[in-house]
């Protein structure tokens, strides 16, 4: 690295900065890839404090920025309450670029940083503004809500935002508004059918796909329970339809979270990307997390070392043109205004609907 930071010495002033730390991720990282990693941890820690920034890390951010460096973590819903409450001058989006541009929506007096501008989003770019525009010309008189893992430009044509922890809530709500019993949910396919399948409101949909989620199978579920018989199966509702049913449970990351917490398992798959489970893991040291996963090139852009090169260098800023992001800060809002829900929804395996149909565009 440019300013020799890869090589910083574990002194024993760094292992007491950071011991707290350590305890916490000794679960997933070993004592080798540590003694690496606290130097730079303790480097970003300090350096935050300086610059009065805080780094919101997605559950899908790596053990060692989730717990080392996030001074908020969670869900995007989460992320997104804790941007528009922050009074730091700087947030660090430890996620993908939507997530950043969602931060600086909520905050655009703040200055917001992604330490990747590459780090995007399939379901983001599956989706345009052009394309909403047409989709409403086309269900003229339908409300439509948008999955916040879209372009702040997409958002803008929204009439609410949506993540998968309260999707089912905001579409009802929406509907009951309206006085509609259709409702357009975008962009996300596999999500507007599990949505589909735990409500009487009919769902049209877009086709796009989370790619990490588009790849779980219900053969994989299979061979889950044929090699761990005894582990329970819990899935994102990103994924497949049939999937999810063959699950034990599915919900939001902050569901899978809350889950695993509460009911300590003694042995859970998390059908998600693979970090979510070391993270928690970190937490949950009486549950064996096991079985496939499967990654997010995307969201492993972010890295201790770009974050600590967009603190010291404020870069990369992202900026949403104003127009557009006064308008899609009217739909996100609407969204983190709903009374929260007392705990993270389920998608309720029983009561599914299971031969229920979306209309895709
Ligand atoms: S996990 Fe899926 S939805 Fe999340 S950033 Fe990656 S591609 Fe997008």
């Amino acid at each position: 690295m440019a300013d020799g930071s890869m090589t910083l010495a574990f002194t024993s002033a760094v292992e007491a900065e950071t011991a707290a730390i350590w305890q916490k991720v000794s679960a997933r990282i070993t004592p080798m890839e540590w003694r690496l990693q606290a130097p730079l941890i303790a480097k970003i820690n300090r350096l935050k404090t300086e610059k009065n920034a805080v780094i919101l890390a997605h559950n899908y951010m790596t053990p060692e920025i989730f717990h080392g460096v996030g001074d908020y973590v969670g869900d995007s819903l989460g992320l997104a309450r804790e941007a528009a409450r922050s009074r730091a001058k700087i947030i660090v989006q430890a996620g993908v670029h939507f997530m950043a541009e969602t931060s600086k929506v909520l905050c655009p007096e703040k200055t917001v940083l992604i330490p990747d501008v590459l780090a995007g989003c399939s379901l983001a770019a599956s989706i345009s503004a052009a394309d909403v525009r047409l989709i409403k010309q086309r269900y003229p008189g339908l409300p439509v809500v948008t999955y916040v893992n879209t372009t702040a430009a997409v958002k803008a044509e929204t009439d609410v935002c949506c993540t998968s922890a309260n999707a089912v809530q905001v579409v009802e709500m929406v509907a009951r508004e309206w006085g509609v019993d259709r409702v357009i949910l975008l962009p996300d396919e596999f999500l507007a059918r599990n949505v589909a399948r735990q409500t009487e409101i009919g769902i049209i949909a877009w086709q796009g796909r989370c790619e990490v989620h588009e790849r779980f199978t219900v053969d994989d579920i299979a061979e889950i329970r044929a090699s761990w018989p005894n582990a329970e199966i819990l899935a994102h509702p990103e994924c497949p339809a049939d999937v999810i049913a063959a699950s034990d449970f599915a919900g939001s990351t902050a569901a899978m979270n809350d889950y695993v917490k509460t009911r300590k398992p003694k042995q859970v798959v998390l059908i998600t990307e693979c970090s979510m489970a070391d993270d928690v893991a970190c937490d949950v040291r009486e549950t064996e997390f096991v079985g496939p996963c499967n990654l997010c090139p995307h969201m492993k852009r972010i890295s201790l070392e770009n974050i600590y090169q967009a603190l010291l260098h404020d870069r990369y800023e992202v900026t949403v043109d104003t127009a557009i992001a006064d308008r899609a800060r009217a739909a996100v809002q609407r969204m983190i205004d709903m009374p929260p829900l007392a705990v993270p929804a389920r998608y309720d395996m029983v009561k599914a609907r299971h031969h229920v149909d979306v209309e895709l565009i």
